[in-house]
């Protein structure tokens, strides 16, 4: 340290010594470089206006040397975002004893946050929201220093530095992460859009607590023989576990075998998650997209004309727009958008479907005339989208048999346990239900040009981007309902949707010309490797998580006042 501008150790403690006793306003003072005790340094970012504001901000740095984590759990991207994860949960632990201090840990998921960060020397930076003690609207100076001179340093020491005794677990959580990590991106050269490894635990708590369920009777996953494959991991060497086949993959099965929790394994597949999670090695090619009906949102010229024609009063589809869709439209609408900007894998539950989307069967073919039905069902596509666009489907159907016929795999959920009932399928598909084809081929999707203005996200002549929740997004004077969009994983995953819209209009990677999956396409080099939290920080000091493309396109086709070119 002793660079300019940095008080050197002791100035903190003075400086707040002479602030003891102050208005509360006057913690503005401490905006800037300090060093701590220990040989860590401080940054207050932003200070609190008063004391019923959100905390202060503040960043903990470590030096590499003074980390001393060995090479190996550093030297990559994927390690470092590993090793972030790791100790940004023991931090908050740590954090937990003093309720001034705000660490955001995250869940099950092991994303990119803006809480840590690992640098490519082994540094560590830790930012956290520090509630600053004003009794009365006065500066406790005392207090304060007990919060930033001694607790901050405590957190470093204890949670930011390597110790030996806990070096394994640190080993053990890097390298699962990365075994994740690998695995994903393994799936496309073994013919696979996802992977299920035999003794994955995957049912849930319950539905509002995403930690593995620990009642009696659970059923660990086991692959059927004709879908096991044995994949070779950097860490755990041979895995074996179900290989999801590129294609069209049908889930079968009674209500309540599993169905459902299944897909949703795999809709979480496209993150990492914590060792002990049950899902650390379901993994799920990283442009899965899980497609759901969403009546009443809006839809800003999509070209739909693959699933909905004709509709009453005669509104053309293949640029179809309305402030309220329905759930069969929704449905379309959001199928289209995902292929439009690079989905690969599309997710869907008959629980959430729109049912008129996914089949119509012979008998309402005979009743109603095609000319009176706007609708073209997806099981009438689904195949030429694998086969002409190469986007494959799994698809949760219980309740329809016509998925039979077009369907390459057919696995079905009994007791919890999955089994490859295609054979069995193709017998029964054999005898005809009188059923008629009502498409030939998915004709593919207009690309749109977003204009940037419709995306602003100032109010006030400043940005504002925060989370309501995990469900809305607030973006500028936009309020974004993000309900459907449900790969996202928290409140901060949210407000990282946000940065980076506002990343696209800012960068110009959104300039009323390129289309949404170009600019994406520059988001994604923005946001690769080490560079994602960095290329979202400074705008803004809240707490973020890095989303994918798919999130921040699935949140820019929500914005009400979204306006687009084609
Ligand atoms: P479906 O979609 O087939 O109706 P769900 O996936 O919703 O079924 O599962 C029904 C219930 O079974 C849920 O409460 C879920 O937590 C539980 N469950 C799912 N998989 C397992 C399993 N492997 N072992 C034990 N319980 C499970
Ligand atoms: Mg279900």
């Amino acid at each position: 340290m002793g660079d300019v501008g940095v008080a050197g150790v002791g100035e903190l403690e003075r400086e707040l010594r002479r602030l003891d006793g102050a208005a509360y306003g006057r913690y503005r003072g401490l905006v800037g470089e300090w060093e701590l005790p220990g040989g860590f340094a401080l940054r207050v970012v932003r200070a609190q206006a008063d004391p019923y504001a959100p905390p202060a901000r503040v960043a903990v740095r470590v030096r590499g040397e003074r980390a001393g984590f060995p090479g190996e759990l550093w030297d990559s991207p994927v390690r470092r975002r590993a090793l972030a994860g790791w100790l940004v949960r023991r931090a908050a632990r740590e954090a937990a004893r003093e309720s001034a201090f705000h660490v955001d840990a995250g869940g099950q998921e092991v994303l990119a946050r803006s809480s840590c960060t690992v640098g490519d020397d082994g540094s560590v930076t830790l930012r956290l929201g520090v509630a600053l003690p004003g009794p009365r609207r006065r500066i406790d100076g005392r207090a304060a220093w007990e919060l930033l001179g001694e607790g901050l340093p405590w957190i470093a020491e204890h949670a930011l530095c390597h110790d030996g005794e806990r070096a394994a677990e640190a080993a053990g959580f890097v390298a699962a992460v990365e075994d994740s990590a690998v695995l994903r991106e393994r799936l496309p050269e073994l013919g696979l859009v996802a992977f299920v490894a035999d003794g994955a635990l995957l049912p849930r708590r319950s539905g509002a607590d995403d930690r593995p369920a620990r009642r009696g009777g659970l059923v660990p996953f086991r692959a059927p023989e004709e879908l096991r494959v044995t994949v070779d991991l950097p860490n755990a060497g041979a895995v074996t576990g179900m290989g999801v086949p590129a294609g069209v993959t049908l889930v079968v099965g009674g209500g309540f075998h599993g169905k459902s929790t299944l897909l949703r394994a795999l809709e979480t597949g496209v993150w990492d998650h914590v060792p002990g999670d049950g899902r650390e090695r379901v993994v799920a090619h990283r442009d899965t997209v899980k497609i759901r009906a969403e009546d009443g949102r809006s839809v800003c010229r999509v070209d739909v004309h693959a699933f909905v024609d004709h509709l009453p009063g005669g509104a053309g589809t293949a640029d179809f727009s309305t402030p309220d869709a329905s759930g069969s439209t929704s449905q379309a609408a959001s199928l289209c958008e995902a292929v439009e900007t690079g989905a690969r894998v599309l997710l869907i539950d008959e629980d959430t479907a729109a049912s008129n989307l996914m089949i119509r069967d012979a008998r309402m073919q005979a009743l109603v005339a095609k000319e009176r039905e706007p609708l073209t069902p997806l099981v009438d596509s689904v195949r030429s989208l694998h086969r002409d666009h190469g986007v494959s489907t799994v698809l949760v159907m219980g309740g329809s048999g016509d998925y039979l016929d077009v369907a390459d795999r057919v696995v079905m959920m009994d007791d919890y346990r999955p089994y490859d009932v295609t054979a069995r399928a193709r017998e029964v598909a054999a005898v005809p239900t009188g059923r008629r084809a009502e498409a030939l081929s998915f004709p593919g999707v207009t690309a749109r040009r977003p204009e940037p203005a419709s995306l602003d996200a100032s109010a006030r002549g400043r940005t504002r981007v925060r989370a309501r929740g995990t469900d809305h997004l607030v973006l500028g004077e936009n309020e974004v309902d993000l309900r459907a969009v449900e790969q996202l994983v928290d409140g901060p995953h949210v407000v990282g949707v946000g940065l980076a819209v506002e990343l696209l209009v800012r960068r110009g990677h959104l300039d009323g010309q390129r289309t949404l999956a170009e600019a994406l396409d520059l988001l994604d080099r923005d946001l690769a490797g080490p560079g994602g939290v960095a290329a979202l920080l400074g705008v803004h000091d809240d707490d973020f998580a890095v989303p994918r493309r798919h999130e921040v396109a699935a949140a820019l086709n929500r914005v009400r006042a979204l306006r687009v070119r084609r």
